[in-house]
C-alpha cells in the first residue's frame, strides 16, 4: 500500500459577491486548526489583496502571499509538503494554472481553488471552467441580484449613473471608475434600475 495521501483537487466558484473568499478562507481556518501544514497564494495583480492578506468581502483575513504568475507559484511551493494549498482569484492565473495544480494534486496536496467562472460580459471565464471539469469537489456560489434580491450567477459593469441609488450602492464594489453589480440571469445586461 502506498501512503501517500490523495490530494483533491477543489473549486470554489461563481460570479463576484458570492462569497468565494470568505468560503476559501473557511476551509483554510479548518486546515489550520487541523495542523495541518497549508499556504494561501494569491495573484500580484490582484490589489484587493495587498499587504499579504486574503480577505473577504465580511471582513475575514488571513495571511497569504502574492505571486505574479504561474511559475512564481509553482516555485513558491517548491518541494514543501503542503497538506492543503489555497489558491485565490484564480481568474488571473490563466490556462497554464490547469497543468499546474494537476500536477501539484498528483503529489499528494489538496489544492482549493477559489475565482470567478464568469466574466463581466457573461462568458465562461478560464481557467476556472476546466478546473470545475477535472476537480473531486465543486462548490458554486451565487451572489444575490441587486434589482430583484434573487440568486444572481452573474455580475455586470454598471454605470456611475445607475448606482446614485444609495440603496443600490451599498451593494456596490467600487473599485476606481468601474463598478459592478451582481445580476441574476433575467435582470442580466439590464442598466441599473430604481426599485420603486
Ligand atoms: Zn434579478
Amino acid at each position: 500500500m502506498r501512503s501517500i495521501p490523495n490530494g483533491r483537487l477543489q473549486v470554489v466558484c461563481g460570479p463576484m459577491f458570492a462569497g468565494k473568499s470568505e468560503e476559501l478562507l473557511r476551509r483554510v481556518r479548518r486546515a489550520q486548526l487541523a495542523g495541518l501544514a497549508v499556504e494561501v497564494v494569491n495573484h500580484a495583480l490582484d490589489d484587493r489583496h495587498a499587504g499579504g492578506r486574503v480577505a473577504s468581502h465580511s471582513g475575514l483575513s488571513i495571511a497569504s502571499r502574492s505571486v505574479p504568475d504561474v511559475g512564481s507559484l509553482v516555485e513558491l511551493v517548491g518541494d514543501r509538503e503542503l497538506d492543503l494549498l489555497a489558491i485565490d482569484e484564480a481568474q488571473f492565473f490563466g490556462t497554464e494554472l490547469v497543468p499546474a495544480v494537476s500536477r501539484l494534486v498528483l503529489t499528494g496536496m489538496s489544492v482549493v481553488v477559489a475565482g470567478l467562472c464568469v466574466t463581466f460580459d457573461g462568458r465562461p471565464f478560464e481557467p476556472l471552467p476546466s478546473l470545475m471539469a477535472l476537480a473531486e469537489d465543486v462548490t458554486k456560489l451565487t451572489a444575490v441580484c441587486a434589482v430583484c434580491g434573487q440568486d444572481a450567477a452573474f455580475h455586470q459593469r454598471v454605470l456611475a449613473d445607475d448606482v446614485a441609488d444609495a440603496r443600490l450602492a451599498t451593494a456596490e464594489h467600487v473599485g476606481g471608475i468601474e463598478s459592478y453589480q451582481a445580476r441574476c440571469r433575467q435582470h442580466f445586461g439590464e442598466r441599473g434600475r430604481r426599485s420603486a
